[in-house]
């Protein structure tokens, strides 16, 4: 490719403020790595939306291109995994952060941020999955570890409409959960029980500051939203419980007590989805593959081109999008 389509996120020094905007680039243009990508699809993470509006300073290199996840295929690779013509996947690692990123026909990156394309998924479905699915199997796989199997009790998702929320609802129904989603949209309520939800809440319901305890609700939870809602979630585990904290769609902060943790047992465990060692993200996209159903991922799934990147990133960050957003680079 000598020339390619790319969005750019560029600052003024002086003011600091940041733009977005269409350009074309070459390949000399991009950074350093040792393979070479053909784009074909990206998503809108709600990090996504923060890079490219700006809203918060998610960028750390300018000018940047965002994005943080690509399906796409190998154009060029001197990297031992990789070579020209191989599907690949990649998430994270700083991509659209500090690493020009996602939204441009060509990326280049390190061969070992990639894993192969998950056998039985699309590229396209792989993004539909994107970070924020990969997040929602990653806080799964947290719960078990700590002993929340099938039966445990029900399991809250906090943020249920949104994209972690909406694959964390799909993926434990599926799995054999009692689901309870908290959501702030009334007008969602079919949709999430569609996914399986038994139960829903109002996010009102959790956004009061919260008691040193409350009744014990349920035996796990993953949150997506953080503050209030994280310190509430926590106040109504159950003895033994455990909570995934994914998300600060809410809030970063965490007006919480030690009570939940020493009077009842109950553990925090934190995902982070960006560094996470390959072996774990290879057992996440296997598990991916297993446990998730191809109807409601399609159900959760929303389709645009390109040129729709700067509504979307803003409707994310409104709290406007449902489910998850898959961008058509080509
Ligand atoms: P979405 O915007 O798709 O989902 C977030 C959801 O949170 C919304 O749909 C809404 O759900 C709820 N929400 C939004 N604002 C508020 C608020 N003020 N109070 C309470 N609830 C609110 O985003 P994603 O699913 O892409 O990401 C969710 C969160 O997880 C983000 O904070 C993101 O940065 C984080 N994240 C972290 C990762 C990690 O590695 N730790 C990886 C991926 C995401 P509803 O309408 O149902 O109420």
């Amino acid at each position: 490719m000598d020339s390619f389509k790319a969005l750019v996120v560029s600052r003024d020094e002086e003011t600091k403020e940041q733009s977005v905007a269409e350009a074309t680039l070459t390949p000399a243009d991009l950074m350093e790595g040792d393979v070479d990508i053909r784009v074909e699809y990206s998503t809108v993470n709600y990090k996504d939306g923060l890079a490219i509006t700006g809203k918060l300073p998610v960028v750390r290199r300018f000018p940047m291109i965002p994005g943080i996840d690509f399906a796409g295929t190998v154009e060029a690779s001197t990297h031992a995994d990789f070579k020209a013509g191989d599907k690949v996947v990649l998430n994270g690692w700083g991509v659209g952060e500090t690493h020009l990123g996602a939204y441009s026909q060509m990326a280049r990156v390190s061969g070992d941020w990639l894993i192969p394309l998950p056998d039985g998924f699309t590229g396209a479905e792989a993004m539909a999955i994107g970070t924020a699915g990969y997040t929602a199997m990653l806080a799964v796989m947290a719960l078990e570890r700590q002993g929340v199997a099938a039966g445990s009790g029900p399991i809250v998702v906090t943020g249920a409409a949104g994209g972690v929320g909406s694959v964390a609802v799909s993926l434990l129904s599926r799995l054999g959960h009692e689901v309870i989603a908290v959501t702030g949209r009334a007008h969602e309520h079919d949709y999430l029980r569609g996914l399986g939800a038994s139960d829903i809440l109002d996010r009102a319901e959790l956004s009061a500051p919260p008691k040193l305890l409350g009744k014990e609700r349920w035996a796990g939870a993953i949150d997506a939203v953080g503050g209030n809602t994280l310190a509430n979630v926590l106040a109504m585990t159950r003895r033994g419980g455990a909570v995934a904290a994914c998300g600060n769609a809410g809030g970063m902060d965490l007006p919480t007590s030690v009570a939940p943790f020493i009077l009842r047992g109950v553990s925090l465990i934190g995902i982070d989805s960006v560094y996470q060692p390959k072996p774990r993200r290879i057992e996440a996209w296997s598990r991916l593959a297993r446990d998730l159903d191809r109807d409601k991922l399609a159900a959760i799934t929303t389709t645009l081109p390109f040129s729709g990147l700067v509504n979307a990133a803003h409707d994310i960050l409104a709290g406007k999008v449902r489910g998850r957003l898959v961008v058509e680079i080509d």
